[in-house]
């Protein structure tokens, strides 16, 4: 399986737009050893011919762009991107969605809930379905085997699971929609398996460790996890006002809930971040943080870094 991480920031990215906090502040003046990057997308392939992404960022077009593998190369329109598979209505996963717009066949994958979320709720997304040959729709359920079909109705090599992660729809679904949808359908993990048996764990937004979580990641080669924030209190800390990580539904790095000492037992797969917010220390490759970090065995992802599993 080809994995690319196409962004690797938490929503707004790094710098964000409208944020002047230490870590945005100084990586404007050049002043700060770190990288800056888009908003978390990575894209998987069992062939490296079809690809698959995972979720859909709002820096999905620069993202594309600057990936040679996911240019056209047939004809006049053509795009080497099957599908998205979608796994919260996160607007940092989804809004990448209305740049695939352009009339291009596409399968997008995504619980029913999801689905009425945006298909019923959010006209915008019309745009999808203005012709007969362009979004393809396909509910997908928790806890079921799956795999990722090519446009032409193949199958691609990528077996995909949903798992449950979190109950907390988005704050602009009303509460009456949310009220009509699975509770576990809110937010998911991703473990993807490829014809050569290597395994992916995708969680860019995990609110909890618990047993059954580590159980499924225990058979992965490879963890993508949510790497938000590196304290519960960070965002209070920079703003003086704000939600916890935990509040926000994004266990923080350290502290005794945090995912460096929850996942601390989990040595076999390799274990990197993703998600990662602008104010969070750890992209200062100088800080204390960073050097804890890697001294756990963890690695953070940077935009454009490529694995084979
Ligand atoms: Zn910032």
């Amino acid at each position: 399986m080809r994995v690319e991480i196409l962004g690797s920031a938490a929503g707004g990215g790094f710098p964000q737009w409208n944020c002047n906090c230490r870590n945005c502040h100084l990586q404007r003046t050049g002043a700060l050893r770190a990288k800056s990057r888009t908003q978390t997308q990575v894209a998987v392939s069992n062939d490296g011919h079809e690809w698959f992404l995972l979720n859909a960022s709002p820096d999905l077009r620069l993202q594309i762009e600057r990936t040679s593998v996911l240019h056209p190369c047939n004809g006049s329109r053509d795009s080497p991107i099957s599908g998205v598979l979608l796994t919260s209505g996160d607007i940092d996963q989804i809004a990448g969605l209305l740049s695939l717009r352009e009339l291009q066949p596409i399968s997008i994958y995504c619980t029913p809930s999801l689905r009425r979320i945006l298909r019923e709720d959010n006209s915008v997304f019309g745009m999808l379905n203005r012709v007969p040959q362009q979004a393809r729709w396909i509910d997908v359920q928790t806890d079921q085997m799956f795999a990722l079909s090519t446009l032409s109705g193949t199958n691609s090599g990528l077996c995909c699971e949903l798992f449950s992660l979190g109950s907390r729809y988005p704050v602009y679904v009303s509460a009456k929609r949310a009220s009509t949808l699975k509770l576990e359908e809110a937010s998911l993990g991703v473990m993807l398996t490829a014809s050569s048996g290597g395994r992916l764990a995708y969680l860019p937004a995990v609110p909890a460790i618990s047993e059954g979580l580590l159980q499924h990641l225990s058979t992965a080669d490879m963890i993508l996890f949510d790497g938000t924030f590196w304290s519960n209190d960070e965002l209070i800390q920079v703003q003086g006002s704000g939600a916890t990580a935990l509040e926000m539904g994004h266990v923080p790095m350290s502290g005794p809930e945090g995912s460096l000492s929850g996942l601390s037992g989990l040595l076999g797969p390799r274990r990197v971040f993703v998600h990662v917010n602008n104010t969070n220390p750890i992209l200062d490759e100088s800080s204390s943080e960073y050097s804890e970090l890697k001294a756990s065995g963890w690695e953070i992802a940077e935009d454009g870094w490529q694995f084979n599993l």
